[in-house]
């Protein structure tokens, strides 16, 4: 362990998300193990490009959980593993709430047979279902409109009943969209399959996709197309270190949007790629896609001036060049 810097069990560091947090905490200084089931992750990732531990396991696990709080000195727990395909979590509700939920209440309770009681969780502005204001503020109603919201909404409370019962800190962070990849290009977004827009925009440019599919072009906004705040990963993942380490200045449980506080429509956002890429991107204009209200738009402020957040990388133009660069050098 570096001197001085505690041991963070990182749970889906070979995530999207997570693996670029594993990469801001090491530069952090931080001693880092990540527990990951494989599914959804990346080994390769961990092992050449983060070289940090890896568990291969569920976070469900108790007698796994058990033994690596035993045998580890573990400061605290950063929380990325669950499933998050929102369709599916429709299609496949009890696959949702085992794992996000029962499996994340397991953790919890081997953290607190343990007496590790500080916790960064990944929830999602899922949490807001269709909101009527924008930007959103933290303590805007919750009233998700999916079995995916819903399952990270069920553990943001039960985090708030940990906090009054057991005195548990968490720093819960409600991510606006996820994107782009790491500026030097050690890491970047890798889902199979895939359903996120850019790397889909990105990967219609490549030639790997012959056109992108618009989910619906009649919403309530000035292009209709759907509006959302993209945030870049590599400041979701400063905004985690920065969490941490409020936690383990000993600061109390709280709340966070990560948003950049603008939106992009869906046509705004293939038109920057086609700009980034210089490629002509072909378009297909489709029905509605279930699920996806009109507009995402999230308040950071708060993070700003609570935890010092400032994010380096907030025009969409750049979250675009990085992934563009990342889907480019993956498929050379
Ligand atoms: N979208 C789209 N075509 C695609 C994938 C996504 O038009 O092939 C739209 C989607 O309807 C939403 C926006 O792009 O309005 C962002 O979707 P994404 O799946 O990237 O993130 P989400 O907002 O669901 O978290």
């Amino acid at each position: 362990m570096s001197p001085g810097k505690p041991t963070i069990l990182v749970t889906g560091g070979a995530g999207y998300i997570g693996s670029h947090t594993v990469l801001a905490l090491k530069q952090a200084g931080f001693d880092v193990i990540i527990l990951d089931n494989l599914v959804y992750g990346h080994r390769d990732l961990v092992e050449k490009v983060l070289q940090v531990e890896l568990v291969v396991g569920d976070t469900g696990d108790r007698p796994l959980l058990d033994n690596l709080f035993n045998k580890r000195n573990i400061a605290a727990v950063m929380h990325f593993s669950a499933y998050a395909y929102v369709g599916e979590s429709v299609t496949d509700p009890a696959k949702y709430y085992r794992n996000n939920v029962v499996g994340t209440l397991t953790l919890l309770e081997a953290m607190l047979a343990a007496s590790v009681k500080k916790f960064v969780f990944s929830s999602t502005c899922a949490t807001y279902g269709v909101p009527e204001v924008v930007p959103i503020p933290e303590d805007y109603p919750q009233n998700p409109i999916n079995p995916y919201g819903a399952s990270k909404l069920m553990v943001e409370r039960i985090l708030s009943d940990f906090h009054v019962a057991y005195d548990f800190k968490s720093v819960r962070f409600r991510y606006f969209n996820a994107a782009g990849a790491d500026p030097n290009g050690l890491l970047g977004e890798d889902h199979n399959p895939e359903t996120h827009l850019i790397p889909l925009v990105l990967q219609t440019a490549l030639g790997k996709r012959e056109s992108i599919s618009v989910f619906g072009t009649d919403y309530p906004t000035p292009d209709g197309t759907c509006i959302r705040d993209y945030i870049h990963v590599t400041d979701l993942a400063s905004a985690h270190v920065l969490g941490l380490e409020y936690l383990l200045k000993g600061g109390d449980s709280e709340v966070f949007n990560l948003g950049n506080g603008n939106g992009f429509s869906v046509k705004e956002v293939i038109e920057t790629a086609r700009e980034v890429t210089q490629t002509d991107i072909k378009v297909v204009e489709c029905d509605r896609r279930p699920g996806d209200p009109p507009a995402l738009i999230g308040s950071s402020d708060k993070a700003r001036k609570i935890l010092g957040w400032h994010p380096q990388y907030s025009s969409v133009e750049e979250i675009i060049t990085h992934a563009w660069q990342w889907h480019q050098k993956r498929h050379q």
